[in-house]
């Protein structure tokens, strides 16, 4: 079988190159797989494509491999594969389940730490010699309320880590599973001072953080989003942070996150709708100028740790598919 690897980078490179089964043939690409990108002649019968969150799986991608049976996903997310498409062809869809769960729930506290230590703040004081203690003044999280949307592998985790701050959690999930205080979204909106997502985006939860849910929220609720920028509006995040709606931010995720680099050609090629994204970059340029919120690059998953396990994962799918092994462990079912 032979398999094209997209959104590799070299350290990925050295550990797939190793470790990928016998009569497999890996391909190695950088780059992304989006509509624009140039697929050789050769490599249009292959059986398989393995990505990350960057590339494009939609119908057009995808209709360009006619004989596709496989995707190994790099990655839990899989709001970027036309599933119905995949349905309609037979193709199955594999992801990383679980491969870093505390990598990214540890980062969820990070970037509260972050804003509510001010530790950003804290050192660009330093440095300029600065320091007002009065505008350094933090909120510790102790005896706090986070309110976590989605408590699945990750969720959980961060459930865990709120119950060391001595925190109290609200939980909303559409699945409610395990003995947790589960509550109606509209509750957790009204009584969290941490909204944090940690659900799939999906047709459900597009836009779910809108101008009226912030309208619900406390005025000093901090949002942290690590799971998917487009399930947050981000005219309305940034109008309810200059009208004092909530206190501030905390993004790893935004939408048309694509866009958000400084290779002009890249940028053209991988923007979805340039249109509809340029207008998101607007109030992303606004958001970013915002002293109480954190924005970083989709970068929650990238521990040494959570990469080799994304390794090993996608590695176990493989030898699944070789292997005729009928498990749906990691099967994405359609
Ligand atoms: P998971 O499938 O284990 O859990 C998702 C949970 O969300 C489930 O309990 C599900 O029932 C719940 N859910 C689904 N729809 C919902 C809705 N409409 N409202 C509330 N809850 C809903 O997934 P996971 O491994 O915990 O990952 C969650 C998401 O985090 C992924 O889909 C991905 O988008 C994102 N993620 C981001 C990064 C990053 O680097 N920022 C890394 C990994 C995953």
């Amino acid at each position: 079988m032979k398999i094209l690897f997209y959104d590799v980078k070299e350290y990925e490179n050295e550990l797939l190159i190793k470790y990928l089964p016998k009569n497999i043939e890996g391909y190695f690409f950088k780059n992304s797989l989006l509509n624009s990108t140039y697929i050789d002649e050769k490599f249009k019968d292959v059986e398989a494509i393995s990505c990350f969150v960057g590339s494009s799986l939609n119908k057009g991608v995808l209709s360009k491999f006619k004989n596709l049976k496989y995707i190994f996903l790099r990655c839990v997310g899989y709001s970027n594969v036309d599933l119905n498409y995949c349905k309609e062809n037979d193709i199955k869809v594999y992801n990383a389940k679980n491969y870093g769960n505390s990598t990214v729930a540890e980062y969820v506290f990070a970037l509260i730490l972050n804003l509510e230590r001010k530790i950003l703040a804290s050192k660009i004081a330093i440095q300029d010699g600065v320091i007002d203690s009065e505008i350094l003044m933090g909120y510790e999280l102790n005896s706090k309320t986070i309110g976590v949307i989605g408590a699945g592998a990750i969720g959980r985790k961060v459930i865990n880590i709120a119950h060391g701050f001595d925190m109290n959690v609200l939980v909303y999930d559409i699945k409610p599973k395990g003995a947790y205080d589960f509550v109606e979204l509209d509750e957790l909106f009204e009584r969290a001072d941490y909204v944090v997502l940690t659900c799939p985006l999906t047709e459900q939860t597009r836009g779910l953080i809108d101008e009226k849910a912030f309208l619900k929220m406390k005025q000093n609720a901090l949002l942290i989003n690590v799971a998917r920028g487009e399930i947050v509006d981000t005219k309305a995040l940034y109008e309810a942070l200059i009208n004092k709606k909530i206190r501030g931010a905390g993004l790893d995720v935004v939408e048309c996150e694509e866009i958000l680099c400084t290779n002009y050609e890249f940028c053209k090629n991988g923007a979805k709708n340039s249109d509809f994204c340029l207008k998101k970059y607007f109030f992303i340029q606004k958001l970013m100028q915002l002293k109480n919120v954190i924005i970083t690059p989709h970068n929650a998953y990238n521990t040494k740790e959570a990469i080799s396990k994304i390794i090993k994962i996608t590695l176990e799918n493989i030898e699944q598919v070789k292997n005729k092994n009928t498990s749906t462990q990691n099967l994405i079912l359609l």
